[in-house]
């Protein structure tokens, strides 16, 4: 391949988003496919991005009262057994270990598909009086899932990287709480750190997570139209205490048994992010995330070389305590195929310096998201750094939130919601009745279903009738196509 082909994105975002996608992913080298189906190999700049996002969701999860720990992979069958709704919810999707070595085990073991059935026996284990709880533990692990359609890096893969918190509290409002606090961090990561506006919501009761008494999620909106559930929180009620027998003992001395919720945010947090604001030059990153924030790239001829250099590392040298700083100082390359490089990198700020720059003492700072550009002093570089990257973000979110804001319709009879999701994708809200049967045309006709249900309960439907069957509405459903 030659240089420019290498850097090039070929694939257009609008008309061929998923040959895009996967393009960027690997021309960005954020991962590559691995020889499994359904599998992929994680890459440097790939993880680096896991790792920040990592370090803001963790550090929010222990000022919350969070503590890491970690579970085995497998998890014996009987164990899983004891919860049935995880069993039948996850068994098509489950893999199993049945020999060690050349020997057949006496149980089979299965690979995590999420970890409730192992991690629940030992929160009862550790529980005896009300004082023992609540119990907060979060693990960072993969869990693998066989998933039956279609594979996508970090989008949908069947090995994936993600976190799952599992506590345990007396009382029911309390862990609804909980379910609610984390709820909000996810919330928070994805609208202040990934510049990604979401719904919130529960899920529909036929679609909830297995066991689980409600499934609360984030949804974003990708610029094809498809919704992306974004994480999940689950207030699980008594369920999975009861099955493990998590009881204590309260303040009268009465047995009581534990309500328990759990919550999850995976990977698939990065291909949002890489969906919504990526283009047809390659990566977009915001500044939070970008393993490097700010990339100085000096333009000079070999007589003012010298000159240019030295500003340029000194500029480099101011930058480097505040911010991720890369000078690309590199001889063989022309300044142009160095924009084009870090352009499909996504790094969020360019700094040009030639020989003006050095003579004037300015900078000249290029946005990556739409190409702007300015000039600025080159005093309290810092200061005009730090402005220019909250910029960036800034116009990421704005586009984002713009296109969800215009992509909210709402319908009132099934051929209105087919024909709004067909003509437009996004979300059409439309007043449900609560059935699933309802769902089933506009899932048969279109391939789209219920991703979300508002949360608050005194909010009225938006209609009297059900779209769909014409009996009283309970909920407002949002219908999307999803990934
Ligand atoms: P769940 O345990 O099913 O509620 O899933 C928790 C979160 O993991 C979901 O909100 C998804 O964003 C994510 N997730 C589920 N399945 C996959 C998958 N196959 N690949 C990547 N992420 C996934």
């Amino acid at each position: 391949m030659s240089d420019s082909q290498e850097l090039g994105i070929t694939e257009s975002k609008e008309h061929a988003t998923g040959e895009w996608y996967a393009e960027v992913i690997q021309k960005a080298k954020l991962a590559d496919y691995a020889p499994m189906g359904g599998f992929i190999v994680t890459r440097p700049r790939g993880y680096a991005l896991w790792e920040r996002l990592q370090n803001h969701l963790d550090a929010w999860f222990k000022d919350t009262g969070v503590t890491n720990a970690y579970f085995p992979m497998f998890i014996p069958e009987s164990y899983l057994e004891k919860e049935k709704d995880i069993v039948e919810g996850f068994d098509p999707e489950v893999a199993w270990v049945t020999h060690g070595g050349y020997d057949e085990l006496e149980e089979r073991l299965a690979v995590r598909p999420t970890s409730e059935s192992i991690i629940t026996p030992f929160l009862a284990q550790w529980t005896r009086s009300h004082r023992d709880l609540p119990h907060r533990v979060n693990q960072w692990c993969s869990v693998v899932r066989w998933e039956a359609t279609e594979t996508k890096p970090f989008f949908r893969t069947k090995e994936f990287l993600w976190q799952e918190g599992h506590t345990a509290h007396e009382d029911g409002d309390e862990a609804w709480d909980e379910a609610m606090t984390r709820l909000d961090q996810y919330e928070n990561l994805y609208e202040d750190v990934l510049a990604i506006p979401v719904l919130r919501g529960r899920k529909p009761d036929h679609d909830k997570f297995p066991g689980a008494d409600t499934t609360t999620t984030v949804e974003a909106l990708m610029p094809d139209g498809k919704s992306v559930q974004g994480a999940t929180s689950h207030y699980l009620g008594q369920s999975f205490a009861e099955a493990y027998d998590v009881t204590y003992v309260d303040e009268n001395e009465d047995e009581q048994t534990a309500h328990t919720t759990s919550w999850g945010l995976s990977w698939r947090s990065l291909g949002a992010l890489v969906m919504t604001h990526s283009d047809d030059q390659g990566l977009v990153l915001p500044p939070a995330l970008a393993p490097e924030q700010v990339v100085i790239v000096p333009i000079w001829q070999e007589d003012t070389k010298e000159e240019v250099l030295d500003y340029a590392e000194e500029l480099a040298l101011d930058l480097d305590e505040e911010f991720r700083v890369h000078l690309d100082d590199r001889d063989e390359r022309n300044p142009g195929f160095k924009y084009n490089e870090w352009e499909l990198k996504g790094v969020p700020l360019r700094i040009e310096v030639g020989p003006n720059e050095v003579d004037d003492e300015e900078v000249t700072l290029v946005h990556r998201p739409d190409g702007e550009t300015e000039t600025a002093d080159r005093d309290d570089l810092d200061e005009t750094v730090e402005d220019h990257l909250d910029t960036v973000f800034a116009k990421l979110k704005a586009d984002a939130e713009e296109n969800l804001e215009e992509n909210v319709r709402e319908a009132h009879s099934r051929e209105d919601i087919l024909g709004t999701i067909g003509q437009h994708g996004g979300y059409v809200k439309a007043p449900w009745c609560g059935d699933e049967d309802c769902e089933d045309p506009i899932k048969e006709a279109i391939a789209a279903e219920i991703v979300m249900v508002p949360m608050d309960p005194d909010a009225e439907p938006i209609g009297d009738d059900c779209a769909i069957c014409g009996e009283d509405a309970t909920e407002t459903a949002y219908f999307a196509k999803s990934y």
